[in-house]
C-alpha cells in the first residue's frame, strides 16, 4: 500500500472539505506525502502546507489544470509547483474567468430542459466563486431532489450528450505544461483512462498521439494509480508510461466524504514497471520542498 497521495480536491475547487479538513483526514488514513491538486486554484495551499506542517506530513504544492486537446477535455497535474510563479498565476486566473459565463449558458440549457433556479443553487454550493463546476451543479440538483446521487447527476446531465453539458475551452496543452515547467514543477497527466470511455472519448490512437504532444511539451508523468482506474488500467497505463518513458504518479483524486470513486490513502502499489514520480523531487537535493 502507498502513504503518498498526490491528488485531491478541497473546497477551493471541487472538493466538499477546507484545506485542513483534506489534511486532517489524509493524516489519519496514514498518508505520509500528500499534494493537493485544485482545479485551476492555488489558494488552498498555504492552510494545507500548515496543517500538514502540524500532522508531520511532507506537502507538496499541486494543481490540476484543466485542458482542451482537439475535442477533448485533459486535466494536467503540476506537482511541486511554485505558486508565486507569476506566469502560472496569471495563466489559471485566466483559465477560471471563463467559469461564470459557462455556468449561466449550463443553467440556462437546465432550464429549457425543465430544471429551473440552478445557477443560484449551484453557487450556493461553491464556497469559491470563481471556481463554480460542474460538481456544484451536480450537488445542487441532489440538494433538490433531481437524483440520488452527484454521479447520476453526471450520467443524466452534464456529461457531453446530456441536457446540461456546455462545451467550454479551456487552457492549451503546452501553456498548461509551459506554467508547471516554469515554475519548477513537474507535469502530470491525470486520471488517462477517462479520456477512453464515454461518449466522444479517444482511442488508442489518439491516446498515443496525445502521450507524443505531452512528452515533446515537457510532460513528465502518467497517472497509473488513481480513484477513477480499474486494476486492469493501472496494468495498461504503466505500459503506457514505460513505453513512453513517463514516471508514474498515484492520487485518490478524494472530492468529499461519499461522494468520490475512493477515499484518501490507502491506494495499492504502483505496477512494479513503474518509477514513481517522486523520485523526480526525492533525488533533487536541492528540491524546494520542506
Ligand atoms: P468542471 O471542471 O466544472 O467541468 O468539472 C469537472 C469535475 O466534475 C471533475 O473534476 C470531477 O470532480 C467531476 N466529474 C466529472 N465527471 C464526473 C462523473 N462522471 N461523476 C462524478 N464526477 C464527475
Ligand atoms: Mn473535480
Ligand atoms: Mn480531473
Ligand atoms: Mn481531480
Amino acid at each position: 500500500m502507498l502513504d503518498y497521495d498526490l491528488h485531491c480536491h478541497s473546497s477551493f475547487s471541487d472538493g466538499s472539505l477546507t484545506p485542513a479538513e483534506v489534511v486532517g483526514r489524509a493524516a489519519e488514513r496514514g498518508v505520509k506525502v500528500l499534494a493537493l491538486t485544485d482545479h485551476d486554484e492555488l489558494e488552498g495551499l498555504d492552510e494545507a502546507r500548515a496543517a500538514a506542517a502540524r500532522h508531520g506530513m511532507r506537502f507538496i504544492n499541486g494543481v490540476e489544470i484543466s485542458v482542451s486537446w482537439r475535442s477533448h477535455t485533459l486535466h494536467i497535474v503540476g506537482l511541486d509547483i511554485d505558486p508565486s510563479y507569476q506566469p502560472l498565476a496569471e495563466g489559471l486566473q485566466k483559465v477560471r474567468s471563463g467559469r461564470g459565463a459557462r455556468a449561466k449558458k449550463m443553467a440556462d440549457e437546465l432550464a429549457k430542459a425543465g430544471i429551473g433556479g440552478v445557477l443560484q443553487g449551484a453557487y450556493h454550493h461553491a464556497t469559491n466563486p470563481n471556481m463554480i463546476g460542474r460538481t456544484h451543479f451536480a450537488r445542487y440538483l441532489v440538494e433538490a431532489g433531481h437524483c440520488k446521487d452527484v454521479k447520476s447527476v453526471f450520467n443524466r446531465y452534464l456529461v457531453k450528450g446530456k441536457p446540461g453539458y456546455v462545451p467550454h475551452k479551456w487552457a492549451d496543452l503546452k501553456d498548461a505544461i509551459d506554467w508547471i515547467r516554469g515554475s519548477g514543477g513537474i507535469a502530470v497527466m491525470a486520471h488517462p483512462g477517462r479520456y477512453m470511455c464515454g461518449r466522444g472519448s479517444m482511442g488508442k490512437k489518439t491516446m498515443r498521439e496525445l502521450l507524443v504532444e505531452f512528452v515533446e511539451f515537457g510532460g513528465q508523468a502518467l497517472e497509473v494509480v488513481t480513484g477513477s482506474h480499474t486494476p486492469e488500467q493501472y496494468a495498461e497505463f504503466a505500459r503506457y508510461a514505460e513505453e513512453f518513458g513517463l514516471q508514474c504518479s498515484c492520487g485518490s483524486d478524494f472530492h468529499g466524504p461519499g461522494e468520490s470513486w475512493r477515499d484518501m490513502g490507502k491506494l495499492p502499489d504502483l505496477p512494479l514497471s513503474c518509477r514513481p514520480v517522486w523520485q523526480l523531487w526525492e533525488q533533487d537535493a536541492s528540491s524546494k520542498v520542506a
